[in-house]
């Protein structure tokens, strides 16, 4: 591929800028990019459309929109790193999927939202996302298993035909990237940390990771080949209530009525979206 010049230097200035820093979430080192994550937020802002057109496009109900808005910001408040570009989105897609692009794109479809009976159960999965926002888990697995120099190549030269297949072609990449399982232990685990500090009932998360696993004996659950199970995330989930969080249950929010009437109500009022190709 022949590269201009412009996105050429801005390459080099991009990968000198890489450094060690501290993972704020496993509290190991890990090769970062510039300190203060703008990086990130760049990468995430430039494939975010992308990716919504992807998942079949925002729900078009404002109610729900502000609905994930507002239990987003409640986990992001209490997270390692509130200052990341946040959005939660809910996606018409019908798959049972939650995702997190660098810098705090985070969607939820349709399907998955269609599944889940509380806050609760949708704060853990937030939260869950949330956590692999700041851990830099997106961020990394896309500069490792795409590259950044390719990804921040297509976007430059979007503005050709030639230039948006690419783009397209790299987002459906990004929603079928694997985490690892530890990545994702890390997620469980330091989802339900701010899930608590964020005043939701832990057990929330446990009855979401019920859902999913009784949903995959059906038929593949596309949130679990993204997210691989580690064995005994139930019991690991429990584990950690119980021993740091038994205290918290009595009082925390459920919210099964809020969820009920501003997303079930809703989403069954609304008319079924177009599910394009
Ligand atoms: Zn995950």
């Amino acid at each position: 591929m022949l590269l201009k010049s412009a996105p050429f230097i801005s390459i080099c200035i991009l990968l000198l800028s890489a450094g060690c820093a501290v993972n704020p979430i496993t509290g190991g080192d890990e090769l970062m990019f510039s300190g203060d994550y703008e990086q990130d937020i760049a990468l995430g802002r430039q494939y975010a459309p992308e990716v919504e057109k992807q998942l079949k496009g925002k729900i078009d109900d404002i109610v729900i929109q502000n609905y994930m808005d507002s239990v987003g910001r409640k986990i992001v408040t209490v997270s390692h790193n509130p200052n990341f570009d946040f959005h939660f989105t809910a996606v018409n897609d019908k798959s049972i999927n939650a995702l997190a692009l660098p810098g705090g794109h985070i969607f939820i479809t349709k399907g998955m939202l269609l599944k889940l009976k509380s806050e609760a159960q949708l704060a853990g999965i937030l939260a869950h996302e949330t956590v692999h926002v700041v851990a830099r888990d997106t961020a990394n697995m896309m500069s490792r298993e795409i590259g950044l120099n390719v990804l921040l190549v297509a976007v430059m030269s979007q503005t050709s035909s030639e230039g948006a297949q690419t783009v397209a072609a790299l987002a459906g990449q990004i929603i079928s990237l694997k985490y690892s399982r530890d990545d994702e232990k890390t997620a469980d685990l330091g989802g339900l940390d701010y899930m608590v500090r964020a005043g939701y009932n832990p057990n929330g998360i446990v009855g979401t990771m019920q859902m999913l696993e009784k949903e995959d004996t059906i038929r593949p659950v596309e949130f679990l080949s993204t997210h691989p199970s580690p064995e005994n995330r139930v019991d690991y989930i429990r584990a950690r209530i119980q021993s740091r969080y038994a205290d918290k249950i009595e009082g925390s929010k459920i919210g099964q009525d809020d969820y009920q009437r501003l997303v079930l109500d809703r989403l069954k009022d609304l008319p079924d979206s177009p599910q394009k190709p």
